[in-house]
This record gives C-alpha cells, structure tokens and sequence, in this order.
C-alpha cells in the first residue's frame, strides 16, 4: 500500500480489491477521501489528525483523481459507496452496525440490505439525529459488531469513527456519507455513464442544487491549491 501526500493529507494509492484486501486484514477506519474533506482538514487541524491515524484513506471522486493526477500519481476512483456494499458482503457472517441518516431511511435500509444479503447478521441500527453520542458509542461497543459503517456526513462521522476505533478495536469502520441514502431508495445513483465518465458530482449536483454551494468553488479552488503544491515541488527541485 503505498501512501501519497495531497495538500497534507496522506492517499493511499491502491486498487478496489487490494482495499478490500487491506481493509479486511488490517481493520480500523477506513476514510473515503474527497476535496471537500481536504479543505476541512486544512483548515481543521483535528480533522487532519483523524484522517493521519486512519488505516486506509481511498480516493473517493473524480476531484482526487485529478488532484493525484497532478501530482504525478495514477490511481482508479474507489467510490465509498461501492466499497462499504462490498465490505458487507464481505463480513455476512460477522456481526454489523449501520448508523446514521433519518429514522425512516435507515430502517428502509436495513430492510434492503437483508432483502439483498439474506445472511447478514446486523446486530444494531440507529439514525444520526441523536443528542447524546456517548449513549450510542456505548451502545454499539455492547453488541461487538465487527464491521461498523457511519452515515453522518462529513467531519461528523470520521469523528465519531474515530472516538468508537479506542473503543472497539478489532472492528472496521468506514464513514459512508450519503450511502444510506441510495440503498434506502430514497436517493438515486446516477446513470452509469456519469459515474464512468466520473461526471457523478454533476448529477447530483443538477438533483441536489443546494450541493452546488458545496462543490463550486471549492472543487475548482482544490485543483489549483493542487497545482500550487506541484509548482512549489518543481521550484524546489
Ligand atoms: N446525517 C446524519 N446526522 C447528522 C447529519 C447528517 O445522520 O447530524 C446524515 C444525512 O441524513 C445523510 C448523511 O448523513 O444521510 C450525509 O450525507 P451527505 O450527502 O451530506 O454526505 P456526502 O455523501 O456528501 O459525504
């Protein structure tokens, strides 16, 4: 596994399946990276340390491939959303914990996902709209699950990841974003054109204009920071 620096942030630069590999053999937390969480972690520097610590940061978005891309790295998009379905199928026989999003949506999603992997041993579920956080961590760390995914948006989850890794060690925890969304059925996917042409941002963005705030102008501020950082290292050479 081989780890890049982006704008301070360490990426590790690896194939879907050696992810896999890695995530299921080494544990921890997994962070599904994107432009967005860089900028917060420039600016945060508690955040920085979260994702510093994490196991595994795969490359989440076509922002990061671009900004590797840049800095002279190849690397595939891992979309977190693929990567945690894959890690439940993975784990079907070793207890799960799903929590956040709405009530309604976890409980859709939960009920899909057994529909889906009649196997799969989900020891607990909860929404992310809960006032006490040590109430939940405790909760969860009582029932032992082994593989853990968190659908709090972001820094929230990789936060609350990180306070349940001193907790529960041994398990995976992988922050899911919107994930629960989409298997709920609430949210669709775009088309598989827009995700090969790694054009998803722009779909969603079109059915969700309010993340056009979020995405413009930090996507196109990413890239040239990106750029920055790369003139930087050539000057120095
Ligand atoms: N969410 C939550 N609790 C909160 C804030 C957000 O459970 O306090 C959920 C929200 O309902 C959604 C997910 O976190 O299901 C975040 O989705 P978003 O689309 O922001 O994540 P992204 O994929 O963009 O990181």
């Amino acid at each position: 596994m081989k780890r890049v620096s982006m704008l301070g942030c360490g990426i590790d630069i690896c194939s879907f399946d050696e992810a896999v590999v890695f995530a299921k053999k080494n544990r921890g937390q997994v962070v599904t990276i994107n432009p967005e969480m860089i900028d917060c972690a420039i600016k945060n520097i508690h955040f920085l340390n979260i994702i510093k610590n994490a196991e595994l940061v795969i490359p989440d978005g076509v922002g990061i491939q671009i900004g590797l891309k840049i800095l002279g790295y190849k690397t595939v998009r891992i979309p977190g959303i693929e990567f945690a379905r894959r890690m439940l199928s993975e784990f079907s026989n070793e207890p799960v914990a799903l929590i956040g999003a709405k009530p309604d949506v976890i409980e859709k999603t939960v009920q899909n996902l057994k529909k889906d992997i009649p196997i799969l041993n989900i020891v607990y579920s909860h929404d992310g709209y809960f006032n006490d956080e040590n109430e939940i961590l405790t909760d969860v760390v009582s029932k032992n699950p082994k593989l853990v995914l968190v659908a709090l948006g972001s820094p929230k989850q990789e936060e609350f990841i990180f306070k349940l890794k001193q907790m529960l060690p041994g398990a995976l925890m992988i922050g899911v974003g919107g994930s629960f969304d989409v298997w709920s059925g609430n949210i669709k996917r775009a088309p598989v054109l827009y995700q090969k042409l790694g054009l998803e941002w722009l779909y969603r963005t079109v059915k969700e204009p309010e993340r056009f705030r979020r995405i413009f102008p930090s996507l196109p501020l990413f890239i040239l920071k990106v750029l920055k950082e790369k003139w930087c290292y050539v000057i120095n050479q």
